[in-house]
């Protein structure tokens, strides 16, 4: 089947809007067409070959659609049903079968290699191959092709193309929260850098009852969204030293602390922001190999600093919760989106990277 989809060629190339081939999905598979579509820095850093993804190829691994067919093993999914994608892992390994699905053993493979598990592509143009199933989705096009285990079928009751960045950046900052960091009603917290993560971990922070939540940013007018979806702090790190910052709010140091930028200064700040027993938990993704320089006497003190991926989170559990808790009014996400036309990508991306925008999503 002909679909449209946005081409990544080379690195740092602009994408772009072509026709190409979709297969019929195998047995295992679904076909989604895709309603929203959310773009991540992951993409981005893919885009970069910051990531390793073979190209040429189609990113994109926040999709929301609805299933249009089914192969013939598929049982949780028929054709009609609103899904939400996610990534997928293998479902059987220690970390698998122990519910940290983001730490499956073959995580990095399942969601970057390009290819599906057997080796073949989802994707082609004038006979040439173009990679797929990025995080098992490349939801960069007006239809996906994905495993049934990495759609999650969703309420149909809400606007379809708002849920797309439930599968990455919503639930990787209200996963860090809920699941990994884990506050208790009155804590402190402090997030570094306010984009869809950091943005989602501060309503997290809010649903915990934490007391204390510093935001700290570059961006004016996101420090000034933070304060309104419930920082009490804010501080705006161009011109204010976090860590004294922190410290003069809290005495102490703060209880945890979530670096979501994937910068080793940052992520420097974030620990020594701490206080004693607090843990840091860093999100943020950088290039393989990245060194950061820490002081060892004040991590022995107690504290803990933690990687966190996709918010710790098992999608098919944790998708479902986050829309109940924005249809109670609890957890505004809704409020980081803007949407955009689909032939506008290279424009969504530049808004996102200026830093006017926080979750731009695309509606294919
Ligand atoms: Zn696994
Ligand atoms: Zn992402």
């Amino acid at each position: 089947m002909e679909i449209k989809a946005a081409v990544t060629y080379e690195k740092s190339a602009p994408f772009k809007i072509e026709q190409i081939e979709i297969d019929d999905p195998r047995d295992n598979e679904v076909l989604v067409r895709i309603v929203g579509s959310g773009i991540c820095h992951t993409d981005l850093a893919a885009r970069e070959q910051m990531i390793p993804y073979p190209l040429p190829g189609v990113l994109g691994h926040e999709g929301s659609g609805i299933v249009e067919k089914v192969g013939k093993n598929v049982k949780r999914l028929k054709p009609g049903d609103h899904v939400a994608m996610s990534w997928d892992c293998c479902h059987q390994c220690k970390a698998c079968r122990s519910g940290m699905d983001p730490y499956c053993e073959v995580w990095l493979p399942t969601n970057f290699a390009g290819l599906r598990s057997d080796g073949s592509t989802s994707f082609k143009k004038d006979g040439k191959v173009i990679h797929g199933a990025f995080f098992c989705q490349s939801a960069f096009a007006t239809h996906a092709l994905t495993n049934e285990t990495s759609a999650v079928k969703v309420r149909e009751d809400v606007p379809l193309e708002m849920l797309a960045p439930l599968g990455c950046g919503v639930q990787t900052g209200v996963g860090a929260v809920f699941n990994s960091l884990k506050p208790n009603p009155g804590d402190s917290i402090a997030v570094f850098g306010c984009g869809t993560v950091g943005m989602s971990a501060i309503l997290g922070a809010v649903i915990k009852g934490c007391t204390t939540i510093v935001a700290i940013d570059l961006v004016p007018e996101r420090l000034e969204l933070a304060k309104e979806l419930g920082a009490t702090h804010v501080i705006n790190a161009k011109d204010t030293d976090p860590v004294q910052a922190i410290m003069d709010i809290t005495k102490t140091g703060i209880n945890f602390a979530l670096e979501c930028v994937g910068n080793p200064n940052i992520l420097n700040q974030a620990v020594n922001s701490l206080g004693i027993l607090g843990v840091c938990g860093q999100v943020g993704a950088v290039a393989p190999g990245t060194p950061v320089t820490l002081n060892m006497d004040q991590v022995m003190n107690g504290r803990t600093v933690k990687g966190i991926i996709e918010g710790d989170s098992v999608p098919e559990i944790f998708i479902p919760i986050l829309i109940e808790l924005y249809m109670q009014g609890k957890l505004p996400f809704d409020r980081l989106i803007k949407y955009y036309d689909f032939d506008d990508i290279n424009k969504a991306v530049e808004d996102m990277e200026k830093g006017i925008v926080i979750k731009p999503v695309l509606k294919p």
